[in-house]
């Protein structure tokens, strides 16, 4: 460090303390930044890169950002993965001696950002703490902005690190290399970027954590768990330098508390964002969400993460849906009520940070003036639990009329330059602004008595903050001033400024007042902020209450609009479901008609088996089914005309393939491995999903596998499960298994070609069509006749159990829905045919069939 100035010297000591992050120096009105980050910020930033003379032969490399701008800079990088810490002058350079004093005053990270216009209202920003030991994980999730942290631990495997990493899908990470490096691999493999610091050492003992936390029982709680909370809170502490007072209590859970849905599952059913673009817009998500506040939106999302099992809990939802839903009135006023609440957990969080502002605490205090009439209402319902609900709303009234005897109507962005405080609210400084108004009179008088006595009427007493008052006269009137009147103080263009000894001394007063004015009324408004931040447990009860209130307004209002019915839920219950439609497919394809229908998975029949062509909407019917149960156990109306369903324990699906492939693997290797997870994991309450089982490998070895997985299910694990598959052949196995039933997609065909039904009918498919389907995408007619006439010989010799043909669709009308006879679960082909309306999608054949 020798040979470096002073001020460079304390710059690099100050590095020290933050060597994994970029240092904002702080040099005036500017941070200031040296070095390696010079280099790094000027580049990420595209700012201009210069260099500044620090003592040493060679000129140091250094970038900077004007301080009040600083916000949007820091929030780039930190979104590009760095971390930044900034670097204050802690004492005032006026009275400073030497090198003013320098501290980091907090590290922004990826997972720490406060600034919330960056984040997005309805998303939380998650960071992790982690720790493994013994084979278990334990986790700990914190949204910093909202305060809320919630506990889990699970026997470590890459499934369970998986699930819960969707949960969160967190900006960042601290814990020990092992856990994070199991972290960073399956946030890699999902396409997200992962800051994680390795922090293995932390104070995990009971007492310290109950200081942060009390009223937790830390003794009993798994080490890891311990482990995980307390590395999150070290480095919290580290890198925001103040006190947590927003993180007081802890939500543990255990991941068996609620529907296991593994990553590929969420993302398929496109629960909380599409497959294609990742969007929110066609997802569950965007289909539930009426929520009317931030905090709602946030809940919603994790409701629909964390489905529940518990049916008692379930059965609440419903109920409180079922009262809003059925009164049009109340539900009315309810959302216009809460569409006046603010994000009272972000304003908790700025409160306890003490960023908040004098508009924060006035939105704070518009916001409590809600919850009575939110009270009320919820109140007529009728609903125990929405009665229950509106009974313990606690309106914090005593808060509100606290903020409303101190804080101006209109309150300045800033909290240090007066115009916060109400008059009456404080003595002295009600006095302090009489002496300054007073002040103001006097100079006011004097100004009136100068011009007569001067005779100049455009004489007049300006203010600056330099020379502070003053007398001007313009250059023109200076003839008419008597010499030696006033002392000149400076001279402009086209006129002369003077003051008075009387003037300063006036000046003096004034000034002092409104110093101390500005000085008071930071004192009373931070003073009123920290007595706000005593209560935040309240506050944030309350939050948590109306969000919930908020998601399940939601419910009733989605349920209303799109005819959606509650439900029956419970242990006792098969899965039946009459006139079921996919909540998202109906939603989006609005103007045609969705076509309905029935399911029945009990348990003498148990697995259905689907076969049919491409295009026919055997997915669609499949993942309408998953669609129904998830949006059952979140507490929500289902889209169906009734519904009756079993508590499922856990949904596995494997449908659709393409877009996840990991990298090198082939589809097969990836369904393979899906089914594996699913055989060890599965259980009697489970529902399964496969789609085209045994695609991608040879047809023999494909449908050996298939029917062995079959088999399996149905024998071993014996959940319900929904199976689809190209091979018609498998169909025999109706006669083996005694609990599984052939179905299929009604399709009709006549002189025009083939008709997707979209409609479920018992039996199996006779024709996959794929070859109708070439011929429709345009291949040459010698192709399409060769392929026809292939098919003939090679279904001549094969058995006929499945009743399966090879026939070209002819003219001849044929429909297969009449083939296949029979109806499947009460839909009869007549209604299969009146239903569909004419729906020919013949363009969707574009598609090629995948391998
Ligand atoms: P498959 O899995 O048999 O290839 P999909 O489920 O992907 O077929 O459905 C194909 C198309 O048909 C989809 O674009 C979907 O929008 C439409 N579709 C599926 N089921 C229905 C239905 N019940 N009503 C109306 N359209 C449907």
């Amino acid at each position: 460090m020798a040979g470096y100035t002073p001020m460079m010297q304390q710059y690099l000591s100050v590095k020290e303390e933050a060597k994994d992050a970029l240092l904002f120096f702080r040099l005036g009105d500017f941070y200031e930044m040296f070095f390696e980050d010079a280099l790094t910020a000027s580049r990420e930033l595209e700012i201009t890169l210069t260099g500044r003379e620090a003592g040493a032969e060679e000129r140091v490399p250094m970038c900077g950002v004007p301080y009040h701008s600083a916000e949007g800079y820091i929030a780039r990088l930190v979104e590009k993965g760095y971390k930044v810490a900034i670097c204050e002058q802690v004492e005032d350079p006026a009275t400073a001696k030497g090198v003013v004093r320098r501290e980091i005053v907090r590290i922004v990270t990826p997972g720490t950002v406060m600034e919330t216009k960056s984040l997005g209202d309805g998303a939380n920003n998650f960071i992790l703490g982690t720790a493994e030991a013994d084979g278990r994980f334990g986790l700990a999730a914190c949204d910093l902005t909202t305060g809320e942290l919630y506990v889990t631990s699970f026997a470590a495997s890459r499934e369970a690190v998986r699930n819960e990493l969707n949960v969160y899908r967190p900006a960042e990470a601290v814990g020990d290399a092992a856990s994070l490096a199991r972290l960073s691999e399956e946030s890699a493999a999902s396409g997200r970027t992962l800051l994680c610091t390795v922090r293995e050492e932390a104070d995990a003992s009971p007492q310290s954590l109950a200081a942060q936390f009390p009223g937790e029982l830390w003794e009993q709680a798994d080490p890891v768990r311990r482990l995980a909370v307390a590395r999150l809170i070290a480095y919290l502490g580290e890198t925001q330098k103040r006190s947590l007072g927003h993180l007081r209590s802890v939500k543990a859970y255990d991941p068996q508390m609620f529907m296991a849905l593994d990553a590929f599952t969420r993302r398929n059913l496109e629960l909380t964002e599409t497959v294609r673009d990742r969007s929110r817009r066609g997802s569950l998500l965007w289909l539930l969400d009426k929520t009317r506040t931030a905090m709602g939106a946030r809940l919603l999302k994790r409701w629909i993460d964390q489905p529940l099992l518990d049916e008692a809990a379930i059965k609440e939802r419903l109920d409180a849906v079922e009262a809003l839903h059925g009164s049009w009135m109340q539900r009315e006023e309810l959302r216009t009520e809460l569409n006046e609440v603010y994000d009272l957990e972000r304003l908790v969080g700025r409160i306890a940070y003490g960023t908040a502002n004098g508009r924060d605490l006035n939105a704070l205090k518009a916001s409590l003036g809600r919850i009575p009439a939110i009270r009320g209402v919820c109140a007529q319902l009728g609903s125990a639990q929405l009665v229950r609900l509106a009974g313990a709303l606690d309106d914090c009234a005593d808060l509100a009329a606290a903020i409303d005897a101190a804080i101006t109507d209109e309150p300045p962005v800033s909290v240090r330059e007066g115009g916060l405080i109400r008059t009456g609210y404080n003595a002295k400084l009600d006095e302090l602004h009489i002496a300054s108004k007073d002040g103001k009179k006097w100079i006011a008088e004097l100004e009136r008595q100068e011009r007569e006595a001067t005779g100049i009427k455009s004489l007049k007493i300006g203010f600056n903050k330099v020379f502070g008052y003053y007398l001007e006269v313009t250059r023109s009137n200076l003839g008419a001033l008597p010499e030696g009147r006033y002392e000149r103080k400076q001279t402009l263009a086209n006129a002369e400024r003077f003051v008075t000894p009387e003037l300063k001394e006036k000046e003096a007063l004034i000034l002092e007042a409104e110093d101390r004015m500005v000085d008071l009324e930071y004192e009373l408004f931070t003073e009123l902020r920290d007595r706000i931040a005593g209560q935040i447990p309240r506050l944030q009860k309350l939050a948590e209450q109306v969000a919930a209130l908020d998601v399940l307004q939601s419910f009733a209002e989605v349920s209303a609009e799109r005819r959606y019915t509650r439900p029956a839920i419970g242990s006792g219950y098969e899965l039946t479901v009459t006139d079921g439609r996919h909540p998202v497919v109906e939603a989006v394809s609005e103007g045609t008609s969705f076509i309905m229908n029935d399911t029945s998975l009990t348990d003498d029949s148990s697995i259905l088996l689907i076969t049919g062509p491409n295009m026919a909407g055997k997915s669609t019917y499949m993942r309408q089914v998953a669609m129904i149960a998830i949006m059952a156990q979140i507490g929500c109306f289902v889209p169906a005309k009734r519904a009756e369903l079993p508590l499922i324990d856990r949904i596995f699906t494997r449908i659709g393939a393409a877009d996840d492939l990991v990298g090198g693997q082939s589809t097969f290797m990836v369904e393979m491995k899906d089914i594996q997870v699913m055989t060890e994991q599965a259980t009697s309450r489970s529902l399964v999903i496969i789609d085209e089982l045994g695609r991608g490998t040879s047809t023999d070895e494909g449908m050996a596998i298939a029917q062995a997985v079959i088999e399996y299910v149905h024998d071993v694990i014996g959940c319900k499960a929904l199976v689809s598959t190209h091979f018609h052949e498998l169909a025999h196995l109706e006669q083996t298994l005694p609990r599984l039933r052939n179905g299929c997609m009604a399709v009709k065909e006549n002189a025009d070609g083939v008709t997707f039904l979209r409609k479920l009918v018992a039996g199996a498919a006779d024709s996959s069509y794929g070859i109708y389907c070439a011929q429709l995408a345009g291949l040459p007619e010698t192709i399409v006749s060769r392929a026809y006439g292939l098919l003939e010989g090679s279904a001549a010799g094969e058995t006929a159990a499945a009743g399966i043909g090879a026939k070209r669709p002819s003219a001849s009308g044929a429909s297969a829905v009449g083939e296949t006879g029979g109806s499947y679960a009460g839909s009869g082909p007549e209604t299969a045919e009146a239903d569909a309306g004419g729906l020919v999608q013949l363009a969707m054949f574009a598609e090629p069939e995948p391998p």
